[in-house]
């Protein structure tokens, strides 16, 4: 160094400081500089033929503005917009309301290496998902106190690709603890979930009719939603003896799990239920049923709540609509899950119920595990771990094998958005329409693919799904996330830029 820049050096430090202040003071008010969006603008129109809206589908032109949908104009009344660079046409492609999944298990804190955040919310956005509600179990620990769903926050920061809520865990150290109960409500999660039968996780216990009673009462307050696992086990003599043979028949499985139990998992519940119907002790509390997987009496069951007056809704899941118990292989554990995929006939009936309205809506259930635990290797269906991992697909999943039934994006937006919105409570979701987050996705229904080796799978162990070597139908062009494109064609937006929601 020389004199003369020795001198200089401080001065010139000073300026690069001022340089350098000013560039991230201005860096940080134009969003596209980090990373969160691949479309570098906070305005922007979204132009299609086919706009899927409440009040039906529309050619025209959706208005984005700083994340939120200001306008949708039909195409007769849009003048366009000066500026061409501000205008994204996707021609005939359809653009819906993001797919809002209530049930998914992303195991994160503690078992990232089963799912975790990042990948999970990759896949989702692949996936045309712009919300997911993240189940208090199968991370580690359970989301069952304040202190653990500080955790979960803490996991999810600066993680998560889509917007993200969670639920709590209604188990039976805090069932009858007003003050816990209370506590984990007021720290933000959007409800609580329970199960009626062992759930397979040490920290997440089964509760009774009793402790969901008093969960109940308390979600009363808050106009929060509890979710109910249904299943009640039947058996008093423990499982029959059978051998490794037998275990890899998935009849046997089935038997160890029948409608019986579900059945009576919704019975009991709706003892409770009662306490919902308005004058009810629990007026204000919501009743969910997840995963339905008997399209028999236990729907006959709902169904008749439903017209009693209680506040109860049902989801089932795409598993329950593509397959039957009849085409699973001996040995193909990824098809294992709880309740268990039932016959065709079933299948069915479930179809039924959602064309007609008594089945509300869907949720992926996305719980997947380690390969080794799924045992895809002995096949046992006894020991392998239970949960289908299909987070990615469960949009072309619905429509694949929807559409030969006569299911209609409409219905596809109810299934998937408007109801899990009005489920979760957040009103600014599950709608094209002006003043909603503009959590859009864009899909094209008539692209078919294989999924195989050579398709992009962002889950963290795609080996494990069941619908791997599938070929489905509808295929996920974009995806925007309060207003950032985060996903297009095949390649995902740098930063993980999602939104916690907590109430
Ligand atoms: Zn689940």
């Amino acid at each position: 160094m020389d004199f003369l820049t020795w001198k200089l050096f401080p001065v010139l430090t000073l300026l690069a400081s001022v340089a350098l202040f000013l560039h991230f003071r201005d860096s940080s008010k134009i969003s596209w500089d980090d990373g969160c969006s691949l479309l570098k603008r906070s305005r922007y129109w979204i132009k299609s033929d086919q706009i899927v809206t409440p009040g039906g589908i529309v050619a025209g032109a959706v208005e984005v503005k700083d994340g939120l949908i200001v306008s949708v104009v039909e195409a007769e009344d849009w003048t366009g917009s000066p500026n061409r660079a501000e205008v994204i046409d996707f021609g005939e492609a359809v653009v819906m309301p993001g797919l809002i999944d209530a049930h998914a298990h992303l195991d994160d804190p503690g078992r990232a290496d089963w799912e975790g955040f990042p990948s999970g919310t990759k896949a989702a956005a692949a996936g045309g998902i712009t919300t997911l509600i993240d189940m208090p179990l199968n991370s580690d620990p359970s989301t069952t106190s304040v202190e653990t769903l500080a955790m979960k926050v803490e996991a999810a920061k600066n993680n998560i690709y889509v917007n993200v809520g969670f639920w709590g865990g209604l188990v039976p150290e805090n069932a009858h603890n007003l003050t816990a109960l209370e506590a984990l409500l007021e720290a933000g999660v959007l409800g609580l979930k329970s199960f009626m039968c062992p759930s397979g996780i040490d920290d997440f216990p089964m509760t009774t009719a009793a402790h969901i009673k008093a969960g109940v009462s308390v979600l009363a307050k808050y106009r929060r939603p509890l979710l109910v696992h249904a299943e009640i086990e039947q058996r008093s003599d423990g499982y029959p003896e059978v051998d490794d043979e037998d275990a890899r028949s998935y009849s046997t499985y089935l038997k160890t799990r029948p409608a019986s139990w579900e059945e009576a998992a919704i019975r009991e519940l709706l003892s409770v239920g009662v306490d919902t119907v308005v004058g009810g002790a629990a007026e204000g509390a919501h009743i969910h049923v997840v995963h339905l997987a008997d399209a028999t009496s236990s729907l006959d069951l709902i169904k008749e709540a439903k017209r009693l007056g209680h506040s109860i809704t049902v989801e089932t899941c795409p598993h329950y609509l593509a397959f039957s118990a009849e085409e699973i292989k001996d040995g193909d554990t990824r098809f294992k899950c709880a309740p268990p995929i039932r016959d065709a006939e079933n299948r069915e009936k479930l179809w039924e119920a959602l064309m007609e309205g008594n089945m509300d809506m869907l949720s992926s259930d996305h719980s997947p595990t380690l390969p080794e635990l799924k045992r895809l290797n002995d096949g046992n269906f006894l020991r392998a771990w239970g949960g289908i991992s299909s987070l990615q697909f469960v949009l072309p999943v619905t429509w694949t094998y929807g559409r030969s039934r006569g299911v209609t994006f409409k219905q596809l937006a109810s299934w998937w958005s408007e109801k899990p919105a009005k489920l979760a409570g957040l009103p600014l979701k599950g709608a094209i329409a002006s003043g909603r987050h503009a959590d859009i996705l864009v899909w094209d229904p008539s692209a078919e693919f294989d999924l195989d080796d050579r398709h992009p799978v962002h889950l963290k162990h795609p080996s494990i799904s069941a619908y791997m070597g599938k070929r489905l139908a509808g295929k996920v062009i974009a995806t925007f996330v309060r207003g950032n494109l985060v996903y297009r064609d095949g390649k995902h937006a740098p930063a993980a830029c999602g939104t916690q929601i907590l109430a």
